[in-house]
């Protein structure tokens, strides 16, 4: 295949790459993945989904098959050797969990891909089993590609070809360690028989002897995480007979088929950079993270989410180029804020474990009061709590609120009157929303508003149509940065209603 053109190249066919494939063909981009491998990746590596991700899917239409192959969680902890809890959170199936989605589901990678795969696919994603990517070549306005197979012409381009990125290195992108490298060895079975005696929520074993992981995956798939001691090397520790040996005492092979035994190391890095022109980088090509929060797949996710709005924004010529600075200034910090906290929730492991000096804090365990990082910079405004944060997804008459609020950006209002005149300077970019104050707990003030954006981060909360000019000045200047009207980027013949 030589020399041919899409709108977007997407290196790298794993769930992010997928993900952000799909997200793009559903707004109007003609997208191809190349992919080197030629089927999925048959081995499960993420195990857990959280709220936010999972929203994703629901904005993309695809909850409803997404949820037929995961199973809700029912809660994790750390625990003594003896199964004593030392803390903890319980995630009871009927919460009115403020998402309106379970906090975290269970799937197997693999099932996953698959479905995400299909899901691209039906929508026109073109993806390329196969194919290795050598090298990228970026000019003013394209992205060649060269492959195993010939060349491939984009206008963008999004690496999300894992860990040891080739792109990566090749735009000079370096890491940015934070200092954390462990060998687990990581097993998955799947259940022949149930075992009475297996726990039914993640545990982190706090053992002086070997800090261990379980998890209850989805359906009968299980996994045990053992921490590598001082002279076990890989070799011997994914042996069959040494790996039922660390078994011993939970489960024997007559009760569970043995799935892989792999050792990983763990690590902890954010690249210095997300973007190089026309060429974004997304999930593990940007930032890793030991497993403990079950979060880098999420995070590469939120990538995908977060860039997925504001490219179609810009190459509708609705925004400037320099708006796309916005995905690496929201997404580097906040990637960097979820590594961090799981490196501190796998050395609280240690600390209370026995194995080191007790400095982290319960705060970083399950169950703890850290809270989750947030949006900081970017297409946000003001100071209120609920800005840079997701939108709580209450009810409203029945149906979940983001059914209400449509595919861009929303402008939910307690009285149109505070609106009076700014929507047409929001023109077709926002749908208005009135509701009730205190319909959605903490971000609708009565007589107020709230801007929220169309990954449904919220952008900005008014107390008053004076704040809600305010923030209408400050966000759409954000769009008009970088020259929009005259952005190389855009073309003609885009839609005329974006479709963000
Ligand atoms: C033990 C373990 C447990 C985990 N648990 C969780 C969890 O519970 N929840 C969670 O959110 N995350 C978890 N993670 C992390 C999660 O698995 C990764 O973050 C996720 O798989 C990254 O997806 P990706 O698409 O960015 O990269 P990958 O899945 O690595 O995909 C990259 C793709 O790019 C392709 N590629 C690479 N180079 C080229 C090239 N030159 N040309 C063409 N194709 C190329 C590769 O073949 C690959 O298919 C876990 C990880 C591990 C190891």
């Amino acid at each position: 295949m030589n020399d041919t053109a899409v709108d977007v190249i997407v290196v790298g066919g794993g769930p992010v790459g997928v993900t952000t494939a799909l997200l793009l063909a559903q707004r109007g981009f003609s997208v191809r993945i190349l992919e080197r491998a030629p089927e999925v990746y048959d081995l499960p590596r993420a195990i857990v989904m959280d709220d936010e991700i999972q929203r994703v899917f629901q904005n993309a239409g695809l909850l409803e098959e997404l949820l037929a192959i995961t199973t809700p969680l029912r809660g994790a902890e750390f625990v003594r050797p003896d199964g004593e809890q030392i803390i903890g959170a319980d995630l009871p199936l009927d919460a009115p969990w403020p998402l309106g989605l379970h906090p975290t589901i269970t799937y197997y990678q693999p099932e996953l891909e698959a479905f995400l795969r299909r899901a691209a696919q039906r929508i026109g994603v073109e993806l390329q089993l196969g194919v290795e990517v050598t090298s990228v070549e970026p000019e003013s306005d394209t992205v060649t590609v060269h492959t195993s197979d010939g060349t491939v012409r984009g206008r963008w381009l999004v690496a999300a070809d894992g860990a040891s990125s080739r792109i990566r290195k090749q735009l000079g992108i370096e890491f940015v360690d934070q200092g954390f490298d462990q060998d687990w060895l990581v097993l998955d079975v799947r259940m022949r028989r149930e075992v009475a005696s297996l726990p039914r929520v993640v545990q982190q074993v706090c053992d002086p002897v070997r800090p261990t992981t379980f998890i209850v995956g989805h359906s009968d798939y299980r996994r045990w995480e053992f921490q590598l001691q001082p002279g076990e090397t890989r070799e011997e520790m994914v042996e069959p007979e040494r790996v039922w040996q660390l078994l011993e005492g939970r489960i024997t092979p007559d009760d569970a088929e043995l799935i892989r035994a792999v050792v990983y190391r763990f690590h902890a890095t954010v690249a210095d950079s997300m973007r190089s022109g026309r060429i974004f980088i997304a999930g593990d090509a940007a930032h890793q993270m030991p497993p403990f929060l079950g979060q880098g797949l999420c995070s590469g996710i939120r990538d995908a989410a977060n860039l997925a709005w504001k490219l179609r924004l810009v190459d509708d010529g609705l925004a400037g180029d320099t708006f796309l600075d916005t995905y690496g200034d929201e997404r580097r910090p906040h990637a960097a804020g979820v590594v961090a906290h799981a490196v501190d929730t796998g050395r609280l492991i240690d600390e209370l474990s026995g194995r080191a000096p007790a400095t982290t804090g319960l705060d970083a365990a399950y169950g703890g009061s850290r809270p989750f990082p947030i949006l900081r910079d970017g297409m946000l405004h003001g100071d209120h709590p609920a800005v840079g944060r997701q939108l709580p997804q209450p009810s409203v008459d029945g149906q979940p609120l983001d059914e209400l609020l449509g595919k861009g950006f929303a402008i939910v209002v307690d009285g149109t009157s505070v609106l009076a005149g700014l929507d047409e300077r929001w023109a077709d970019l926002a749908l208005t929303v009135e509701l009730p104050a205190g319909s959605i707990p903490m971000a609708l003030p009565p007589g107020g508003a709230v801007i929220v954006r169309p990954d449904r981060y919220v952008a900005a909360v008014a107390h008053d149509r004076d704040e809600l000019i305010a923030a209408t000045d400050a966000l759409l200047a954000h769009l008009r940065e970088g020259d929009a009207g005259s952005n190389p980027a855009s073309h003609s013949g885009g839609p005329e209603r974006p479709s963000i």
